[in-house]
């Protein structure tokens, strides 16, 4: 199953939760935000599609995030992951 991860960047405060428990998507930016590599612009959101063998390391990075900007939805139903 696919998944897209909606990343709300404006309120990330540099916690590095996400970079520590998942390093393949995150990665801590100069301005001390992290980024989603990889990832595209859809309004205020970065986004981008995950496949099911990252879905568990992207859940720890959304549910380690000190001020929950890190949301996982089903690609397909758009039903709420985490
Ligand atoms: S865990 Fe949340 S607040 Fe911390 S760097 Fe990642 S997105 Fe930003």
């Amino acid at each position: 199953m696919a998944y897209k991860v909606e990343y709300e960047r404006e309120g990330c405060i540099g916690a590095g939760v996400c970079v520590a428990m998942c390093e393949k998507h995150w990665v801590m930016n100069a301005d001390g935000k992290a980024d989603l590599i990889a990832s595209t612009k859809e309004g205020r959101m970065d986004v981008k599609e995950i496949g099911q063998d990252d879905l568990e390391s992207m859940k720890q990075a959304a549910e380690g995030c000190p001020v929950n900007v890190i949301h996982i939805l089903k690609k397909d139903t758009g039903e709420k992951v985490i």
